[in-house]
C-alpha cells in the first residue's frame, strides 16, 4: 500500500493526520508527505528566507519520525498558493506519478484559509492530471484516478468525519512529530496564546470519544466520480 499525503504549510499534516499516516506506515504501508507551501509567512521576528529554511528542515525531521519515506517541498510562498498555476499542478502531478499512491490524504475543501482550500483543490486536481498521457512530466502517466479523504480542519471546526482512524498507540509519536516544528510551537504560544500541542491533542482525543477509542483522526472522503471505492483505504 502506497500513501501520499499533500499538507499546505510544513506542519498541517502533523497536525490532522500524523496519527494516521504513522499507522500506515507501522503497517508497512510507503507514506510519502507533500507540502505544497513553505510556511516562509509563520512568523513575525524570522524573516520569510530563514524561516522558510528552518521551517523545511523542521519538517523533514517531523517527517522522518512519523515513518515517511520521503517529505516533498513545493516551495510556494505562504499566501500564493493557488490551483491555477499550471507549475505547481505539474510539480504535484509529478509526485503523484512518482508516488503511485493507492490512497491520497489531503486538506477539506472548506478548510479555515484560502491556502488549505487551494491546496485541497490542487490535489483533487493534480490526481486527475497524473492520468493523462499527453499532459507530460518527468514520469509517467498514473492511470488510477485515486480515492481521495480529507482529514480534519483545524480545531475540527465545521468537519464532521465519516470514517475514524484510532491512532491510540501513535499518539505519542504525533506529537513527537508536531514538537519537530518548533518555529510555530513557540511562535504560537507567545504571539496567540495557544497552547499546539495540547490542541492537536484535545482535538484527537474529542474525535476519540465519537468512536469508543482513546485518541483518534477524522476523514471524509471525497464523494466526486469516479473516486468511490470498495476498498478500505485508512488503517
Ligand atoms: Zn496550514
Amino acid at each position: 500500500m502506497k500513501v501520499l499525503a499533500v499538507g499546505c504549510h510544513p506542519d498541517d499534516l502533523e497536525i490532522a493526520c500524523g496519527g494516521t499516516l504513522n499507522k500506515y506506515a507501522k503497517n508497512g504501508a510507503e507514506v510519502y508527505m507533500c507540502h505544497v507551501a513553505n510556511g516562509d509567512l509563520g512568523h513575525v521576528d524570522i524573516m520569510p528566507k530563514e524561516l522558510a529554511e528552518i521551517r523545511t528542515l523542521e519538517a523533514e525531521k517531523a517527517g522522518k519520525m512519523i515513518g515517511a519515506k520521503s517529505v516533498f517541498n513545493l516551495n510556494e510562498h505562504d499566501s500564493y498558493v493557488t490551483r491555477y498555476d499550471n507549475d505547481v499542478v505539474d510539480a504535484l502531478t509529478e509526485i503523484i506519478r512518482y508516488c503511485k499512491p493507492d490512497v491520497i490524504i489531503t486538506h477539506n475543501d472548506t478548510d479555515y484559509m484560502k491556502d488549505h482550500q487551494e491546496v485541497s483543490a490542487l490535489a483533487f486536481d493534480a490526481s486527475f492530471m497524473a492520468g493523462l498521457v499527453h499532459r507530460a512530466t518527468r514520469s509517467v502517466a498514473y492511470s488510477s484516478i485515486v480515492p481521495i479523504y480529507y482529514m480534519d480542519t483545524l480545531a475540527g471546526v465545521n468537519f464532521v468525519p465519516t470514517n475514524y482512524v484510532d491512532i491510540t498507540d501513535c499518539m505519542d509519536v504525533k506529537l513527537a512529530a508536531l514538537t519537530c516544528h518548533e518555529s510555530q510551537i513557540k511562535w504560537m504560544l507567545k504571539h496567540d496564546n495557544i497552547d499546539f500541542l495540547d490542541m492537536v491533542k484535545t482535538c484527537s482525543k474529542y474525535r476519540g470519544y465519537q468512536s469508543g477509542v482513546t485518541y483518534a483522526e477524522g476523514f471524509r472522503p471525497c464523494t466526486v466520480y469516479p473516486r468511490m471505492t470498495t476498498k478500505h483505504l485508512l488503517p
